[in-house]
């Protein structure tokens, strides 16, 4: 979410007049969009801070930070940024600027701040710290309240092949671990018509892989109590143009909530060859009694007969999960739990994370009693339960022949990489570039537990997942 948001930010930057810097310590604008679900990824925020103030005392530099900021990180970077508002906010930053005193770029061109088409240039919710002499937000009280300007922004796509579309902000969830209810706010969803367009008009680009984000992205449309169409239907409607297209492009969404699922989105799925047969599905634990403690308000068995129905419409998708180890009060038997559903579902991918409590999230009051060691064992163990799955799924592919989207150079010399419909990681040797944004073929010839490798065939084959 943060690198879609990111690439609307950088629109509006550009729009100031200011020009990319790979030296950081030239820049006269420095920013981020921080993200609050872990704890290193905000003392990354105060490291950064820290040198950029210090850079201070000889550079003209203004600061700001946006994104998921937990209210208690907000009272302490506002007296650390020069600026601070919710990213729906972006499009005020040249107003904040100029109230700050400082001449943009673009300004002294044409003494004229750029604003989204039909933005007022008033800041309502920004006041002037008459006492530090800033222009600063001092609370997001509704942080969704702007969104929808937000979502008129052009993005400044940063790939000539893959792109986001955010379809949905915030969430109405509540998960007792997680903070994103109060950094982003409740659900708003984005219209229809305007998603439509951004994807029409990406794929008319050229575009193969587009994701389709939300917090929760499956109670697409609920908000709008009948006046917007749910979530299938709009799966439906990418279904038809894509059929109707005459392109070739996959349709990928991120992250459902298995409470909002229903066989009705794999069967829309299942009808469409636009629409990629990968499933991500966040388990976060394979216990009832810890699932309930974490609010996720469904079981194991409802959990369990989603996959089901994945299988059912689905046979051949890829299905990847999130999973939390170490979370407040989890037992060893609650542990292995989760463990054998790992076994049973047999996950192309599973991203396993250590708890850590989130202040300002409901879980934050409850003692974080699992030990470290504790909590990093666990770990250990389901990668581990992970990796057996994917190395013999991986390996299964071997001596076939899969379709990949190329998506850059690999890490490997010599080599490209890209991925297969249901997101495996793949790699064949080549140095040709103008292969990069295409769909390549390739047999494949050896597999580890992430990533296949292969060699590039010339003839076309029917796409596998
Ligand atoms: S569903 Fe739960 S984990 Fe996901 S964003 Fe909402 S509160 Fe957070």
């Amino acid at each position: 979410m943060n690198k879609s948001d990111g690439e609307r930010v950088q629109t509006v930057i550009e729009g100031m007049g200011y020009r990319w810097t790979d030296k950081e310590e030239e820049a006269g604008l420095l920013g981020i969009l921080a993200c609050s679900v872990r704890q290193k990824s905000i003392d990354k925020v105060y490291s950064r801070i820290r040198k950029w103030n210090a850079w201070k005392k000889s550079n003209n530099l203004l600061t700001f930070v946006s994104g998921c900021i937990l209210p208690a990180d907000r009272t302490k970077f506002l007296k650390l940024f020069d600026f601070i508002f919710p990213v729906s906010e972006i499009f005020q930053l040249p107003d904040m600027i100029s109230q700050y005193g400082i001449v943009t770029p673009h300004q002294q061109i044409t003494a004229k701040a750029t604003l989204p088409v039909g933005k007022s240039a008033g800041f309502s919710d920004i006041h002037l710290d008459a006492k530090r002499g800033k222009v600063v937000q001092p609370l997001f009280v509704k942080p969704e309240e702007h969104i929808h300007d937000f979502w008129t922004i052009r993005p400044s796509y940063n790939s000539s092949c893959e792109a986001y579309i955010p379809i949905q902000n915030g969430c109405d969830k509540f998960c007792t671990y997680c903070a994103v209810p109060y950094t982003r706010g409740r659900e708003v969803s984005r219209s229809s018509a305007e998603i439509l367009n951004e994807l029409k008009e990406l794929v008319k680009k050229g575009y193969k892989s587009v994701t389709l984000l939300g917090q929760n992205v499956n109670s697409y449309g609920l908000d709008k109590h009948g006046h917007e169409i749910t979530f299938p239907q709009l799966l439906k409607e990418i279904g038809e143009f894509g059929q109707n297209s005459g392109k070739r492009f996959w349709v990928y969404f991120t992250s459902p909530h298995p409470c909002d699922m229903s066989d009705e989105v794999f069967d829309v799925i299942a009808t469409y060859p636009c629409l990629a047969k990968q499933i991500h599905l966040p388990l976060q634990s394979g216990d009832d009694d810890v699932l309930k403690k974490m609010n996720r308000k469904h079981t194991v068995e409802d959990y369990m007969k989603i996959i089901a129905s994945i299988r059912k419409f689905l046979p051949d998708a890829t299905i990847f999960t999130d999973i939390i180890v170490g979370f407040t009060g989890e037992n060893e038997e609650q542990f292995e739990h989760s463990r054998q559903i790992m076994e049973i579902v047999k996950y192309n991918m599973a991203y396993v994370a250590i708890y850590s409590p989130r202040p300002g999230a409901v879980s934050a009051k409850w003692e974080d009693d699992v030990p470290m060691d504790v909590k990093k064992q666990r770990l250990h163990k389901l990668n581990e339960e992970l990796i057996k799955h994917t190395k013999e799924y991986n390996r299964r592919l071997i001596g076939r022949k899969i379709s990949i989207l190329v998506t850059g150079t690999d890490r490997k010399g010599g080599f490209l990489s890209g991925y297969t419909e249901g997101r495996i990681v793949a790699r064949f040797a080549s140095t040709d570039r103008s292969l990069i944004g295409s769909y390549a073929e390739i047999e494949v010839a050896s597999a580890s537990p992430y990533a296949i490798e292969g060699e590039l065939v010339l003839k076309p084959e029917f796409p596998v997942r």
